[in-house]
C-alpha cells in the first residue's frame, strides 16, 4: 500500500515500467512497491538498467510504457523539479565554478524558494554532512569524499520525501567508502526520508538495505530483505551475485531430494523443477562432519587440494568425490586447526538440510 504518512515521508510506486532505446530493451516491465521511510538497493551488474530505473525515478528519463507515483500523484510526466526528489548522482555532477554553498543552495535557486530561510538551511545542512563552515570553499579545493558529501547536502537542503543515489561511493577508496556507508544509514534514520540506493557492491548493497532489487538484464531477479537473498536466493543469478556462492549441478529426484553425483542431498525446500538445477553452497554454512554428533545425512566428502592461511581463518579448498570444488573456512584457534587436514587428505563436511538450497536458472 502506497500512503503519504504524517511525517511526510511518502511511498513510491514503480509500475509496469518499460523503457527501449531503439531496439534494446534497457528495462523491461519492472514494478516495485517502496514504503514510506524505506531504504532500498537496487543492485545489478553494469549494463542491467540501474541508472535507466533511477532516470525514470527522477523524471529525466521518460519510459515507454508503465507509470511512477510518488504517494498518490501519478508523477510519469511531471518535470524534474518539480518531483520532490532529491538526486545523487553517480559522478556527483556539481558545479566546478560554483562554490560549496551555491552547489548546496542550487535546489532552493531551481525551485525558486524564498531567499529568506535559505541561509539557515545551508548552515544545517552542511552541519548534517559534516561540512560546518566549508559554505565559500571552491569544488576543486575538496577530496573525493568531500565532494561527496556536498552532493549529498545539495540533494537533501529542500527535504525532499525521496533521494535517489546512482552509486554515490563508487568513486570513494574501501575505507572511505565504508565510513560512508555509516554516514548515509545515520542520516537516513535522522531524515526518516525514503531511499532507493542504487549500487553494483552487493555486500554494500546488504549492508544498508532494508530490501534490495535484483537486477538482471531489465529485469527484477528478486526483491527481497538482505538475509533472504543471501540465505534463499531465487535463482542461480542471485546466487552467483549476492555472497561467494559455489554452484554445483544436480538432478532433482523429487520434492526434496537432489542427486550431486552419486551423492543423494536432502533440502527442507521445495526443489523446483527444472533441468538445470543448483545446489548453492556458501561456505560458512559448511561444518566438519562428526564434530557435533549432529545428522549424518548430507555429508560431502573429497580430498583437499589447499589450505591457505589468512589470519582469522584458515581456508581449505576441497576436491569433492561426487565431482566439483568447494572452499570453506575453518577458525585459526585450538579448535579449528584441530579439525585442519593436509592437502591429498580426505574430509568430510556436512550441508544441513535448511542450508541446502537448489536454485534454477532465471528468464
Ligand atoms: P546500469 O546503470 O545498470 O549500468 P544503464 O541503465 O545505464 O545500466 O543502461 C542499461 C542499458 O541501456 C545498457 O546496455 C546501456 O548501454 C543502454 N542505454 C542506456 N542509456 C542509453 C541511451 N541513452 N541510448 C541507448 N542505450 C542506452
Ligand atoms: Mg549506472
Amino acid at each position: 500500500m502506497i500512503e503519504q504518512n504524517p511525517s511526510g515521508r511518502v511511498g513510491v510506486s514503480i509500475r509496469a515500467a518499460s523503457k527501449t532505446y531503439g531496439r534494446f530493451q534497457a528495462l523491461d516491465n519492472v514494478s516495485l512497491e517502496v514504503a514510506p521511510g524505506e531504504f532500498v538497493s537496487i543492485l545489478g551488474p553494469s549494463g542491467s538498467g540501474k541508472t535507466t530505473l533511477l532516470g525514470i525515478l527522477g523524471g529525466f528519463v521518460l519510459p515507454t510504457s508503465g507509470s511512477i507515483f510518488l504517494g498518490e500523484h501519478d508523477i510519469t510526466f511531471e518535470p524534474p523539479h518539480k518531483r520532490d526528489i532529491g538526486i545523487v548522482f553517480q559522478n556527483y555532477a556539481l558545479f566546478p565554478h560554483m562554490s560549496v554553498g551555491e552547489n548546496i543552495t542550487f535546489p532552493l535557486r531551481a525551485r525558486r524558494l524564498p531567499k529568506s530561510g535559505w541561509e539557515e538551511k545551508l548552515a544545517k545542512t552542511l552541519d548534517m554532512v559534516e561540512l560546518g563552515g566549508y559554505a565559500d570553499r571552491r569544488i576543486q579545493e575538496l577530496s573525493g569524499g568531500q565532494r561527496q558529501r556536498v552532493a549529498l547536502a545539495r540533494a537533501i537542503i529542500f527535504e525532499p520525501r525521496l533521494i535517489l543515489m546512482d552509486e554515490p561511493l563508487s568513486a570513494l577508496d574501501k575505507q572511505l567508502r565504508e565510513t560512508m556507508q555509516i554516514e548515509l544509514k545515520r542520516l537516513h534514520r535522522r531524515l526518516g526520508a525514503t531511499i532507493i540506493y542504487v549500487t553494483h557492491d552487493q555486500r554494500e548493497a546488504l549492508t544498508m538495505s532494508d530490501r534490495v532489487a535484483i537486477m538482471n538484464r531489465g529485469r527484477f531477479s528478486q526483491i527481497d530483505t538482505p538475509e533472504k537473498l543471501h540465505d534463499r536466493p531465487a535463482s542461480s543469478f542471485v546466487a552467483r551475485f549476492i555472497g561467494e556462492a559455489t554452484l554445483l549441478p544436480v538432478k532433482r529426484i523429487d520434492d526434496h531430494t537432489v542427486l550431486l553425483g552419486e551423492t543423494p542431498l536432502i533440502s527442507a525446500h521445495c526443489i523446483p523443477h527444472n533441468l538445470n538445477l543448483y545446489l548453492t553452497i556458501h561456505a560458512e554454512k559448511l561444518v566438519v562432519a562428526g564434530g557435533t554428533g549432529a545428522p549424518t545425512a548430507n555429508l560431502l566428502t573429497g580430498t583437499v587440494t589447499e589450505t591457505l592461511y589468512q589470519g582469522e581463518s584458515i581456508s581449505v579448498y576441497l576436491r569433492l568425490a561426487s565431482g566439483g570444488d568447494i572452499s570453506f573456512r575453518l577458525p585459526t584457534s585450538h579448535a579449528g586447526r584441530q579439525l585442519l587436514k593436509a592437502p591429498g587428505e580426505a574430509m568430510t563436511l556436512e550441508l544441513h538440510p535448511e542450508d541446502t538450497i537448489v536454485v534454477a536458472d532465471d528468464f
